[in-house]
């Protein structure tokens, strides 16, 4: 980066990203602290990942109710959910209520995307530069970047060469993509597509999912809430607040202390026929051992597994959706809205990549590869108007390392992380000092519901800078062994379960070519990271180092 350029600004802290994240820290630090503070925003409104997300059918998978702030009675008070899950309409709406309510635009520059920040070792600060070449000096530089912010757009010859359109779901025009009519083609069939391709379905002429690996999902049952409901939510809400606070995901249950191992066949159905009754990511909690025991795992694969094939009429279609070749809920567990139902349509066809990989695209659709029985190859040419990316992101890591950061010794976060993130709880890199990270890697983040994620990490860095205003401490940094130990945490939990033991999880990384594959989030639960970012802090900062 030009390091050249003079100064624009100087501010106690540089916060980047209007998200979740970044509007809370901007509120704690601003108006907790009264430090001067900025949050520079890529996009030309609040919302960080909702802002961008606006593909047909986006919608939460937590619910609305907890998917929210907690650290303001009155804002809990003013505000009421419609639905069940909130869509990205909504959510962003209820950000710009949050911006507006706390006063925080006057602080966010907006059409600011960070490019770079090094940190400058004269002075203790660092030194952050926009795209547009202006530049920042902070103190302390805080990434709210979230983790599902790079898009991941496979590198498929030939669709510089596709004369139709193409969209990555994650960067969505804003006024919306028309389908009429069209031959859509969808790759991808995570939490993303799973929930698009009912949508497009609609409207589209015909649509064509590309399946490269089966996926397991569970009906979300969304529903519009009655005034009841948002009474029972604000009655309830300290309770709620308690519960997601102090417990494993940070959703508004509880995870059962039942083995399936341990339960009945016919009990197990009925416990299972309830969940998929009652929809949502609480499935996922119907047994203590379904992400510790394979066997108690598959209890939960047949049964969705048989739903599938109850559900899909065309029995080659639905042996292709149940072929799921992971443990359930060991990658990110879709919900959906008619997604198995989608493909008894006449205008959808499944198209199992498994069997005919992509081989690339062309003027006017995808090719795909069909090897014959005796090792020939057969083209099918899938003709197409438009195609939809839900390939997923570059995900936790991806956002922050675009960005030019260099801390001591001209040291990158790239070289610091070429073998994969390694961090101290999640929140400071070796080298990097006062650069904390909001729901980076080695953070529970994506294994949580993530607002209730998002405050514990916001309030532990806003207390620990406060801990060194009082203290008249200057830097703070985390040396390698804190990180080698906390590196150590996080695949000793992650190996406690069924999550690394999947092909092409993101978690892993493994859906990005070239990305090193490390089991990023912290898989031991957001109140055991609770307690030990707790413990940490009360032993004044153990692991930590002050003005080195
Ligand atoms: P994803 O889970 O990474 O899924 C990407 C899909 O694209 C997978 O089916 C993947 O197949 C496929 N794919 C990737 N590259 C491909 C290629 N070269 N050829 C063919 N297929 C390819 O991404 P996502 O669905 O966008 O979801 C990402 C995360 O965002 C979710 O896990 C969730 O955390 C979040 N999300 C949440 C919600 C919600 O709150 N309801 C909604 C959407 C997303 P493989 O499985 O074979 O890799």
């Amino acid at each position: 980066m030009n390091t050249q350029t003079p100064t624009h600004e100087i501010l106690d802290a540089l916060i980047i990203g209007a998200g979740f994240s970044g509007l809370y820290q901007l509120y704690r630090l601003r108006e907790k602290l009264g430090l001067s503070v900025k949050v520079m925003e890529a996009g030309d409104g609040v919302g960080g990942t909702w802002y961008w997300n606006r593909y047909p059918g986006a919608r939460c998978d937590s619910e609305s109710h907890v998917y929210c702030y907690t650290f303001s009675k009155e804002l809990t008070e003013d505000w009421n959910w419609s639905e069940r899950y909130p869509g990205p309409g909504e959510i962003v709406a209820y950000l710009n209520h949050v911006t507006d309510r706390f006063d925080l635009r006057r602080s966010i520059e907006f059409g600011a995307r960070v490019a770079g920040a090094r940190f400058d070792e004269e002075n203790n600060c660092w030194d952050v530069e926009l795209a547009s070449g202006k530049h920042y000096r902070a103190r302390f530089l805080i990434t709210a970047v979230g983790c599902i912010s790079s898009a991941n757009i496979p590198d498929i010859e030939g669709l510089d060469s596709f004369a139709g359109e193409w969209f990555h779901t994650g960067q969505w025009p804003h006024d919306g993509v028309s389908f009429d009519g069209k031959r859509v083609g969808q790759i991808g069939t995570g939490s993303t597509g799973i929930q698009a391709a009912p949508v497009i379905a609609e409207t589209a002429s015909h649509l064509t999912v590309f399946q490269r690996t089966a996926n397991y999902s569970v009906p979300a049952r969304n529903r519009a809430l009655t005034d009841e409901d948002r009474m029972t939510h604000k009655r309830d809400a300290s309770i709620i607040r308690e519960l997601t606070r102090g417990n494993t995901n940070g959703h508004g249950w509880r995870i059962s202390e039942q083995n399936a191992l341990e339960t009945s066949p016919e009990d197990r159905k009925l416990i299972y026929e309830k969940a998929w009754e009652t929809g949502g990511l609480k499935f996922r909690s119907s047994f203590a051992d379904l992400l510790a025991s394979k066997q108690a795992n598959e209890t939960a694969a047949s049964f969705i597994k048989e739903k599938i094939r109850q559900i899909v009429k065309n029995p080659e279609t639905a042996a292709s959706l149940a072929d799921i070749d992971h443990p359930y809920a060991a990658k990110r567990p879709p919900i959906d809205t008619h997604y198995f139902e989608t493909f008894n349509k006449d205008n959808v066809t499944l198209v199992d990549l498994a069997k005919t990989p992509i081989s690339k695209i062309n003027r006017d659709g995808l090719v795909c590869q069909d090897i014959g029985a005796n090792g020939s190859f057969l083209e099918i040419l899938h003709q197409l108007d438009t195609i939809v990316f839900a390939t997923g992101y570059d995900a936790i890591t991806g956002t922050l390392l675009r960005m030019d950061i260099r801390g001591r010794d001209e040291l990158t976060l790239r070289e610091a992380w070429s073998s994969g993130p390694r961090n101290h709880l999640g929140l400071q890199v070796d080298g990097f000092p006062n650069l904390f990270m909001v729901t980076g890697p080695g953070s529970p983040s994506v294994l949580t519901n993530m607002p209730a994620a998002i405050e514990q990490h916001v309030e532990w860095i806003s207390e620990c800078i406060a801990y060194m205003l009082e203290h008249e401490h200057t830097t703070i940094e985390s040396p390698g062994a804190s990180a080698e130990w906390w590196v150590k945490e996080v695949n000793d939990a992650a190996n406690a379960t069924l999550l690394p033991k999947v092909k092409h999880s993101w978690y892993l990384g493994a859906n990005v070519p070239g990305k090193p594959r490390v089991f990023m989030p912290y898989a031991g639960g957001l109140d055991r990271y609770r307690d030990i970012c707790q413990q940490v802090a009360n032993d004044s900062y153990r692991g930590f180092v002050f003005d080195r």
